[in-house]
Order: C-alpha cells, then sequence, then structure tokens
C-alpha cells in the first residue's frame, strides 16, 4: 500500500519539508507503509539548532520556573485531550497492541510533562553563609541555569516515553531541544510539536529532525557545534559514537544504554508471583524493552518447576491483531529486527539450547504474517559464554539456568559488559540486604519488576550507560549551578 500521509520536521513552530529523502514509516504489525518522512539533511538540522539558539534568548528564556511548569502542564492536558491521535501513531509506527498503550505508555508520556514541572517548581535553590577566618562574612547563593540547546536522540522501544522523559526535565530547566526521534518511530515526536503550539510553547523551544545516525540527521546533531549537550538512549555501540561526538567542545552526555538484565529466583520465593513477574520481564513489549530479563537464573530445587510454569505462560501469551483488547504481546519493530532475533534463535539451537517455548515465526494469518511477529521463546542448557546468553537480543527470549548459592548467582550476574538492572525473587530480607547492593546494576527491583517512580535516579553501571536521569538527577544534567558570593 502506499499512503498519501506524510511526517514532515517540525523547526523553529513550523512544519518542515527536509531537503533530504523520503523513506517510509512501517506498521510492523502487517508490513503496511504508514507515513512517508521527510529525512533532515546537515542544513535542516543546523536550522533547527539556529532556531533553538534564537529561542533561549526570546521570550522563552525570560520565563519563571512557575511560569514553564504551568506551560508544561498544558503539554500534558494536550497530550490526553488528543489520547486517541497519540494511540493510534504509536501503534501504527510500532505494532504495539492497545491496551498498553492506551492504559500504559501514552498516559504515562504525559505524565512525565506533569512530574517534572513538579520536581522543577518544588526543587529550592541552594544558599550557604560563609564565614572566612579574617572575619569576612558572604552569602552563596546556587543558582541553577540552563545548559542551553540540548539534543535529544530517542530509540524506537518506547518511543514517545523515552521522548517525553528527555524534553519535560530538559523544559523545566529552561533548555530550548531538538530532537531526533528514531527512523523507525517518527509520528508521535512530530504530533507533540502540534501540541506545543496549541499548548503556548514559543517557536523554536521545541524542535524535531527525522532521519537515520550516520550520516544523516543523527550525526548531524550530534557533532553539531551549536548543541550544548546531548542526551541518548539507544544500543551501547551507538553510545559510544556518540561519547566520541560530545567529546568535541566538551559537551555534557547523558548515556542510556543496552543491557543483558538478570532475574534471580530463590527456591523461597512467592512462586507464582515470581512466575507472572518474569513472564513480563522476558516478553512484555516482545521482549523490546532495556530493562528486561533475558537471563534468568533460578535456585535448583524449584528449577524444573519454574521452567515449566514459565514455558507454560509464554505459549500462553496472546498474539495478533493490535486492536482486540486481549492481545498481550505485539511484533518486533522490523523485520530486519526480526532477522537478527532469528539469528540469535539459530546460535542458540547451535549452541546446545533445549527450546521449552517459541522458538520461531507464529502462523497468524492474513495481514498479520506480512508482519515481524516472533514467538515468545524460553532456552535452557547453554552455557555462560554463548551468544544469546551474553549479548543483548532485545527480543522475547529467555534462557533460564540452575543455580546453588548466593555467591555464584552474584558472579553469574555481575559477569556481563552490562550493568542495568536486576531482579529479585526471594521472602528473606538478610539476603535481599546482602545481595542487593552487591548487584552491578543501576536498579535492583524486589519481588516485583519495572516499577517506577519518576522521582528516583535511573540509569546504568558499565556498558549499560552513563549518568541518572529521574527526579533531581535529571535536574542536574540538564542545567549547570552557577555560584554567586555576595559579600555581607
Ligand atoms: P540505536 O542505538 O540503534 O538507535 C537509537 C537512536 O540513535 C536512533 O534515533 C538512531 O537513529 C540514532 N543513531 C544511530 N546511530 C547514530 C549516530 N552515529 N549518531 C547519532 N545518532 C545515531 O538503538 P535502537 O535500536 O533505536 O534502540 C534499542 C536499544 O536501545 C537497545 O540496545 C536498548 O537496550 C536500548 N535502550 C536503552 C534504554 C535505557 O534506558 N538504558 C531504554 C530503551 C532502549
Amino acid at each position: 500500500m502506499t499512503t498519501n500521509r506524510r511526517i514532515l520536521n517540525f523547526i523553529d513552530g513550523r512544519c518542515v519539508e527536509g531537503r533530504g529523502r523520503w523513506f517510509e514509516d512501517i506498521n510492523p504489525a502487517d508490513g503496511e507503509v504508514v507515513a512517508e518522512v521527510s529525512e533532515a539533511t546537515a542544513a535542516d538540522v543546523d536550522a533547527a539548532v539556529s532556531a533553538a539558539k534564537r529561542a533561549l534568548a526570546g521570550p522563552w528564556g525570560k520565563l519563571g520556573v512557575e511560569e514553564r511548569a504551568a506551560l508544561l502542564h498544558k503539554v500534558a492536558d494536550g497530550i490526553m485531550a488528543r489520547l486517541d491521535d497519540f494511540v493510534a501513531a504509536e501503534m501504527a509506527d510500532t505494532g504495539k497492541p492497545l491496551m498498553p498503550t492506551r492504559m500504559g505508555e501514552i498516559p504515562r508520556a504525559a505524565g512525565q510533562f506533569r512530574v517534572f514541572a513538579e520536581i522543577g517548581r518544588v526543587t529550592p535553590m541552594e544558599m550557604f553563609e560563609s564565614a572566612m577566618p579574617d572575619g569576612r562574612r558572604a552569602l552563596n547563593l546556587v543558582h541553577r541555569v540552563p545548559r542551553g540547546v540540548v539534543a535529544a536522540i530517542c530509540p524506537w522501544n518506547l518511543p514517545f516515553m523515552l521522548l517525553t522523559w528527555k524534553v519535560a526535565p530538559a523544559l523545566i530547566c529552561g533548555n530550548t531541544v531538538v530532537v531526533k526521534p528514531s527512523e523507525e518511530t517518527p509520528a508521535t515526536a512530530a504530533l507533540l510539536g502540534e501540541v506545543m503550539t496549541a499548548a503556548g510553547i514559543p517557536e523554536g523551544v521545541y524542535n524535531v529532525v527525522h532521519g537515520f545516525g550516520p550520516d544523516s540527521a543523527g550525526e548531524f546533531l550530534t557533532t553539531h557545534e551549536g548543541v550544548d549537550a546531548i542526551t541518548f538512549t539507544g544500543e551501547t555501540k551507538t553510545g559510544e559514537a556518540i561519547m566520541r561526538a560530545a567529546a568535541v567542545g566538551t559537551r555534557g552526555v547523558s548515556l542510556e544504554l543496552g543491557g543483558k538484565n538478570a532475574g534471580i529466583v530463590f527456591a523461597d520465593c512467592d512462586f507464582a508471583a515470581a512466575v507472572a513477574g518474569e513472564t513480563k520481564a522476558a516478553f512484555h513489549n516482545c521482549g523490546q524493552i532495556c530493562l528486561g530479563n533475558e537471563r534468568l537464573y533460578v535456585e535448583r530445587p524449584i528449577f524444573e518447576r519454574f521452567v515449566e510454569a514459565l514455558a507454560e505462560a509464554a505459549r500462553g501469551l496472546r498474539m495478533g491483531d493490535p486492536m482486540d483488547k486481549a492481545t498481550q504481546i505485539g511484533p518486533l519493530i522490523s523485520r530486519q529486527h526480526r532477522e537478527k532475533v532469528l539469528g540469535y534463535m539459530e546460535q542458540a539451537r547451535a549452541a546446545g539450547a533445549e527450546v521449552h517455548a517459541g522458538g520461531g515465526i507464529p502462523a497468524l494469518g492474513d495481514p498479520f504474517d506480512r508482519g515481524a511477529w516472533i514467538e515468545p521463546t524460553l532456552w535452557t542448557g547453554m552455557a555462560e559464554d554463548a551468544a544469546a546468553v551474553r549479548e543483548e537480543i532485545f527480543g522475547p527470549c529467555v534462557h533460564v539456568a540452575p543455580f546453588d548459592d548466593e555467591d555464584e548467582v552474584r558472579a553469574l550476574v555481575n559477569d556481563s559488559p552490562y550493568g542495568l538492572t536486576a531482579t529479585l525473587w526471594t521472602r528473606d530480607l538478610d539476603r535481599v540486604h546482602r545481595l542487593a547492593p552487591a548487584l552491578e546494576v543501576g536498579v535492583v527491583w524486589v519481588n516485583d519488576w519495572m516499577v517506577r517512580d519518576l522521582r528516583t535516579g535511573f540509569g546504568g553501571a558499565k556498558g549499560s550507560g552513563i549518568g541518572r536521569e529521574g527526579g533531581v538527577h535529571s535536574l542536574h544534567f540538564y542545567s549547570e549551578t552557577r555560584n554567586v558570593c555576595i559579600r555581607t
């Protein structure tokens, strides 16, 4: 199918056709082309960065935090007033099922504008009275000032949620932004431009450039010398390239990167809760979630029972029409990504994996057989150095292995180049206090998975990222302190 829908760049408050080519936006549920997207060239990116620079010196730069907070609340209202449009756009880009998109991701994205508006509003200015040995006295005021133009480079797995996670705190701190959404998921970023305008956000404060990474809008933006700070969520390899770009001009960089997260299930756990939680952790969003668990370690006495229960849960997950309220799992983001995941399935078999659930492409009938669907898959029996156990697959695949004691499982979990999250299932509180702080990750969940309070600092250890965002941690990244010391 061809489409008349066109997605344009959003620069200086206007929808702008880029000078690059047009590329297709494909719905991975059925392979339909849902829109043609206008790629931004280096000149278009320059126009966006220049508009963002000008906006800093315009009315936006003169607003106080209370006024910016009021505008952010209006943006949240505007998103919720157009909930149906945002849900439809996100579903068309990703194939995500209706319920988690409508009840979870889009309202959560709107809510981020409210949360960061309030965090920005109530965070007090620091003030210190100083007394020097020679009798001089002074008052130190620590102002928070915006960094300037922030480039936000976003991934495709939770497109709108991860975009607003960056844009909302950047704006409450008084920055202006240029966003580069993933080439796979341009639609909600474009829609947000309309909401920003309707809410009264001045021209040039929020800009969107579309395109790819290397030699396209992503690289043009991160290497642009007018950008003052870069926030990136995506693959670790891309993060390294972006960090190199940020080194030129010694600009601030925040990196939320990949993971190979582990779940740890002790025999004393609430068995049903652990099975339900690990089913979500492995298969939610078709496994395309940085916080997902692709490795699972289960204490030997319950290993076989746990594998059976998890395999049964995996087989019971409902795939199919994303509009059907009963659908739980959507497709992968693209056929190309499916090829990558299928490659890991082949490697797993070659590495001796026993397949307990899934392992291939489901037959869903027309039109979904034209999409990028894949079965929730559970393996056992691989060595720890097998590629499917060590590398991030970013699909609905989990490998389950037995363990015998705490020291062994701690070593297994920590033996990874990544360190984003871990999930612990046990009723033994002493064990929680011993083990949780010893795991080399940014977040440890105990007896649940993916409870994310936006006030807590979020980010990864090792190859999973640099810096923390969330709550005041976001304010620390999106602003700088300026110490004014006044003799009294
Ligand atoms: P990706 O790194 O391929 O792409 C992310 C973004 O970077 C896209 O917009 C892409 O166009 C752009 N990009 C690619 N190369 C670039 C370059 N050289 N310069 C500038 N921009 C460039 O990641 P993805 O495939 O979109 O997302 C999946 C990855 O994201 C997984 O590894 C996942 O773990 C990670 N992720 C991490 C978190 C987290 O919070 N830690 C959250 C979500 C996703």
